[in-house]
C-alpha cells in the first residue's frame, strides 16, 4: 500500500511491513530520507573551499576496459593488484572498516585462495588510486568465457534471435553488479563485499559451486577511494559521482559505466548510507519514461521484498539496537524518491540491461558529526550493523537471480527487442505488482530517429562531434551517412549523423536526446533534477525525426569524424567562440602567449599564429575562419579569481582557465589581488562579511578587475559591491530543468543555444542604463522540461519568469566589466553546449575592463 503523503511519510511507514497490515503502535520517528543528505537548493554554498581540494585535470584512464589486453580470457585471472602504501590517516579505520589500502592485499590473498575470484583494475579516482573489479564465478575455460561473450553480445546485437533460441538461458551465466561505497563517506558497502566475496571464494556448500556455475558476479569494491580516504561524499574533484552518470566527467563514473556496459547486469545494487530503517529501492513515482517499466517493477519489486526479508532476519530490532525496519519507497511513500533523472547508478544500469536494479540505504549514521563526534566502540557497533545489512541485501539479489535466472535474462532480452525492433512504449498495466496504480504510469513517444546534421544546418560541428562520442561511449549506435538522405520532410548531407532508433539501448538514446517533460504539474516535489537533454544543453543542433520511413546507407560511428580546420590564406584568423572546445583552444594559445584580441564572441590571432592556430585546431576539433581584419580589443591569458562550487571550479580549470579559488576565509587571510583579471563568485564569498581591510584590497581590485557572478551569493555580492543596477529576483529554489531562452545582441549569449539550464533559477529587474540584457527566459512558460512551480504565495514560478533577463552585462562606473546570470551554464559539468558563455563573459570582462567604458 501506499500512504497518500509525501517524503517524511516514508520514515513513518517503517510500521507498516511487509504483511501490508498496519502495525498498531508506530515506531518512534526515524530520520526522514533524503538521498544521502545530499544537495539542496543552496547545493553550492556548501561546497565553497571544496575547489581548493580539487587538483588538475588528470588524464582519464579505464576507457578502454574492454580493449585491454588480457581481457579476452578465462577465470580466473589472477592479477596480482600493486598493493598501496599504508595510509593511517584512512577515514575507515576509526570505524573499524578496511582502509582503501587494504582492499588489494585482501584480493590478492582470496585471489591465491581460491579460483572463483578474480580482480583486475578498471580506471583510476580522480587523486589516482586503483578501482578494483572482483569477478566472482566458476572456474571458467578461455572458450567459455568466450562462449559467454558472445551469448551476451547475442542478447544484445540480436535480441530477437536470443528469444528464440531456448537453449541460451539455459547456457548463460547471469550477471549481476554491485557498487560499493560509490559516496565515500558511506563506506561499508566495500566491507560488506569483501565479505561477500570471502564467503563465496571459500564456501564449501555444493550450493554456492551450482550458484556460481549459473551467474557471474561483479563487485566493483570502492566505487569512489578519494572519498573513502578521505571520509567524503564526493571524489577527489569534488563531484558526486552519484549524479554524473548522463554526463560521465568523472573517471570513476567511466569506468563504473563501462562496466555495465562490457558485463550487461540483469540486475545491481548501489550501496549506500544512511537511512533508518534501511531504505530499498524501487522507488516513487515519478518513474522514468524510458524505461522497460513493466520488466524493471515485475523484477525489482519482488527483490525489494527479498532483500528486505533478508534484512529482517537478520533480528536487529528498534529497542534492542536502534535499528527500524525498512521500507521500500514504491511501496511505503508516495513521493520524493524517485527514478526519473538517470543521474544515479541504478537509475542508469536499466539502460544497459538491468531490469532489477536498487538504491540501498543502510541504517546506522557513522558520517557527518556522528563520525566526529560518537564514541569509537559506537561507531564500530554502527559499522558492524551496516556490514551486515548491506551484505544481506547482496546475498538476497543474487540468490533472486538465480531463482530466476532464465526469466530475468529473458526479461532482458525483452528490453532489448523491443528497442531493436521499435516497437511503441508500452503502457504499464495498472496492479501489475500491488500498488502499481495510475501515478505510477509515465511514458514516452520514441521517435523514428534523431539526426545530427552536418554541413549549415548544424550550429557547432565541434559540439555535433562531441555529442556523437558521448552516444558512443554510452553504447548507443550512432551511423555516419555516407550519402545525403531525406528524413522527417528535409534533406541532409553526406556526413550527417543519424541515431536509428530501432537499436536495442534506445531507451538511452532517447533519455539524453530527447527534451524531456515538464512534469511539474503531476508531482509535489523530486528528489533531485528534473530536466535535462543532451540535444537542447550540449551546442549541438539535433532534430527529430517523428516518423516516416529512413533509408540512410550509413556507416557505423566508433568516432566522430575530425572538425578542426584552418582555412587557406595569409592573413588573420578567426575562432567563434561557440563552444567549449574552442574556449579549450582559445586558452591554449593564449597560454603559449599568442597575441589575439577580442572581436564580438570570436578571438582573432594574427597571420603569424597560422602554425599555432593549426596544433589547436587539430588539438581540440575546432575550425578557424578568416579573419575579416585584425581589430579588436588585446586579449591576453586571463587569470581567474573563483569563489564556486566544486563542479564549477571543474568546469574552469577543464576549459583551460588559470583558476585561484577564493572564498571570504581566503580574501580576509589577505589576497594578492595583483594576479587576478577576473572574479567569479557564486559560492563561498560573501563581499559583507570582508573584514575592512580584505574590502579594501576588493574595492582595489574592481577598480581594474572584471566580474562575473552566478545565483543569489553572486547577486547579493552584486548588490553589496555595487555594481550593475539590477534587482535578483529569486525564482522558488528547487525549481530545475531545461528552459526556452531568448538570446541579446550582448557579447556573452550572442548566439547562444535556445535553451538554457537553471537550478534555483533567477533573473533580473530595475536594470540601469548601463546594463545590457545578454538573454531572457522566453515568453509563456518558459520550462520545457524538469520541475518549477510557484512558491505558496504564487512567486517565483514560469510565469514570473517568462520575459524576465536571465543573463545581463555592462560596464559598472569604475569601469569593471561584469556579467551576472541568473542561469547555471556550468552545472555538474553538464550543459556544455552553455559553457562558452561563461568563457565569452571572461574574456569580454578580461578585455574590456580597464578601457574606456565607451567601449563595451
Ligand atoms: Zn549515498
Amino acid at each position: 500500500m501506499r500512504l497518500p503523503v509525501a517524503i517524511a511519510a516514508v520514515a513513518v511507514s517503517a510500521a507498516l511491513l511487509t504483511s501490508g497490515v498496519a502495525v498498531a503502535e508506530p515506531v518512534q520517528q526515524p530520520a526522514p530520507p533524503s538521498r544521502d543528505f545530499g544537495n539542496g537548493p543552496d547545493r553550492n554554498e556548501e561546497a565553497a573551499g571544496a575547489g581548493e581540494r580539487a587538483s588538475a585535470l588528470r588524464a582519464a584512464p579505464g576507457e578502454d576496459f574492454r580493449r585491454r589486453p588480457g581481457h579476452d580470457q578465462g577465470y580466473p585471472r589472477r592479477n596480482t593488484l600493486p598493493v598501496p602504501a599504508e595510509n593511517p590517516a584512512d577515514a575507515a579505520i576509526k570505524l573499524g572498516l578496511v582502509p582503501y589500502h587494504g582492499i588489494a592485499a585482501k584480493l590478492n590473498d582470496l585471489q591465491r585462495r581460491s579460483d572463483r575470484v578474480s580482480a583486475e583494475i578498471t580506471g583510476r579516482s580522480h587523486n589516482g588510486h586503483d578501482l578494483y573489479l572482483v569477478t566472482v564465478t566458476a572456474p571458467e575455460s578461455r572458450g567459455e568465457a568466450r562462449e559467454q561473450d558472445r551469448i551476451r553480445e547475442r542478447i544484445e546485437n540480436d535480441p530477437a534471435g536470443a528469444a528464440r533460441d531456448r537453449k541460451l538461458v539455459k547456457k548463460y551465466k547471469a550477471p549481476v553488479f554491485f557498487n560499493g561505497n560509490i559516496h565515500g563517506n558511506e563506506w561499508e558497502g566495500t566491507d560488506a563485499v569483501l565479505r561477500v566475496i570471502e564467503e563465496l571464494a571459500t564456501s564449501t556448500d555444493p550450493r554456492t559451486a551450482a550458484l556460481l556455475g549459473r551467474t557471474r558476479l561483479y563487485f566493483n569494491v570502492t566505487a569512489n577511494p578519494d572519498g573513502r580516504i578521505a571520509g567524503t561524499r564526493q571524489n577527489g574533484a569534488g563531484f558526486d559521482l552519484n549524479r554524473d552518470f548522463i554526463t560521465a566527467s568523472q573517471p570513476e563514473v567511466r569506468a563504473m559505466r563501462q562496466i555495465m556496459i562490457d558485463t550487461q547486469p540483469v540486475a545491481m545494487l548501489d550501496l549506500h548510507g544512511y537511512v533508518n530503517g534501511t531504505l530499498v529501492e524501487p522507488t516513487t513515482p515519478p518513474h522514468g519514461a524510458n524505461y522497460e517499466y513493466d520488466l524493471f517493477i515485475t523484477n525489482a519489486y519482488p527483490n525489494g521484498l527479498g532483500i528486505e526479508a533478508a534484512i529482517l532476519a537478520l533480528g536487529y530490532t528498534p529497542e534492542a539496537d536502534g535499528v527500524f525496519p525498512p521500507q521500500i519507497p514504491f511501496r511505503d511513500s508516495a513521493e520524493g524518491w524517485d527514478d526519473w533523472p538517470p543521474i544515479f547508478t541504478p537509475q542508469y544500469a536499466p539502460f544497459q540491461g538491468a531490469v532489477a536494479s536498487h538504491t540501498i540505504e543502510f541504517p546506522m549514521r557513522v558520517n557527518g558529526s556522528d563520525y566526529t563526534n560518537r564514541p569509537v566502540e559506537e561507531l564500530r557497533r554502527r559499522s558492524a550493523i551496516n556490514v551486515d545489512i548491506a551484505a544481506a541485501a547482496v546475498r538476497a539479489t543474487y540468490a533472486f537471480v538465480d531463482s530466476r535466472h532464465d526469466r530475468i535474462i529473458a526479461d532482458q532480452i525483452e528490453v532489448f527487442r523491443r528497442g531493436a525492433a521499435g516497437e511503441p512504449a508500452k503502457e504499464v498495466p495498472l496492479g501489475i505488482v500491488p500498488g502499481f496504480g495510475p501515478e505510477d504510469v509515465y511514458t514516452t513517444t520514441y521517435p523514428r530517429a534523431y539526426v545530427i546534421p552536418a554541413g549549415n544546418a548544424q550550429r557547432s560541428a565541434t559540439a555535433a562531434a562531441r555529442l556523437v562520442d558521448h552516444l558512443v561511449a554510452n553504447d548507443v549506435r550512432v551511423e555516419r551517412a555516407k550519402l545525403p538522405f531525406r528524413a522527417g520532410g528535409k534533406t541532409y548531407p553526406a556526413g550527417s549523423y543519424v541515431v536509428d532508433m530501432r537499436q536495442p539501448k534506445r531507451g538511452l538514446a532517447n533519455v539524453m536526446l530527447e527534451p524531456g517533460q515538464d512534469i511539474s504539474p503531476r508531482v509535489d516535489a523530486m528528489y533531485d533534477i528534473s530536466g535535462w537533454s543532451h540535444a537542447l544543453l550540449w551546442g549541438a543542433t539535433v532534430d527529430t525525426v517523428t516518423s516516416g520511413s529512413l533509408h540512410v546507407l550509413g556507416v557505423p560511428v566508433s568516432a566522430a569524424a575530425p572538425t578542426g580546420s584552418v582555412p587557406d590564406g595569409r592573413g588573420p584568423l578567426a575562432l567563434a567562440v561557440r563552444d567549449a572546445k574552442e574556449v579549450r583552444a582559445v586558452n591554449d594559445l593564449l597560454s603559449q602567449g599568442v597575441e589575439a584580441v577580442w572581436a564580438d564572441g570570436a578571438v582573432v590571432v594574427p597571420a603569424g599564429a597560422r602554425g599555432a592556430a593549426r596544433t589547436v585546431a587539430d588539438r581540440y576539433g575546432v575550425a578557424f575562419t578568416k579573419a575579416r581584419s585584425g581589430d579588436g580589443v588585446p586579449l591576453t591569458a586571463v587569470r581567474v579569481a573563483a569563489a564556486v562550487s566544486a563542479d564549477e571550479l571543474f568546469t574552469l580549470r577543464e576549459l583551460g582557465f588559470a583558476v585561484t579559488p577564493v572564498s571570504t576565509a581566503v580574501l580576509n587571510a589577505g589576497f594578492d589581488w595583483s594576479g587576478t583579471d577576473v572574479l567569479v563568485v557564486s559560492s563561498g564569498l560573501s563581499y559583507a562579511a570582508l573584514d575592512p581591510q580584505a574590502r579594501a584590497a576588493l574595492d582595489a581590485f574592481l577598480a581594474s578587475g572584471g566580474v562575473v557572478t552566478r545565483g543569489g551569493t553572486g547577486a547579493a555580492f552584486n548588490a553589496a559591491a555595487g555594481l550593475l543596477t539590477a534587482t535578483s529576483v529569486a525564482g522558488r529554489g528547487d525549481a530545475n530543468g531545461v528552459v526556452r531562452v531568448t538570446n541579446g545582441d550582448g557579447q556573452v549569449a550572442g548566439d547562444a543555444p535556445a535553451h538554457a539550464f537553471v537550478y534555483s533559477p533567477r533573473w533580473f529587474t530595475g536594470l540601469g542604463p548601463e546594463v545590457t540584457v545578454e538573454q531572457s527566459y522566453a515568453a509563456g512558460d518558459p520550462l520545457v522540461s524538469g520541475h518549477w512551480r510557484p512558491n505558496p504565495d504564487g512567486t517565483g514560478g514560469q510565469d514570473a519568469a517568462a520575459g524576465q533577463a536571465a543573463v545581463v552585462s555592462g560596464r559598472d562606473e569604475r569601469g569593471a566589466a561584469v556579467v551576472l546570470f541568473g542561469t547555471e551554464p556550468l552545472f555538474r559539468n553538464h550543459p556544455k553546449g552553455l559553457f562558452p558563455q561563461v568563457a565569452r563573459a571572461l574574456y569580454w570582462s578580461a578585455a574590456v575592463t580597464g578601457s574606456p567604458v565607451t567601449t563595451r
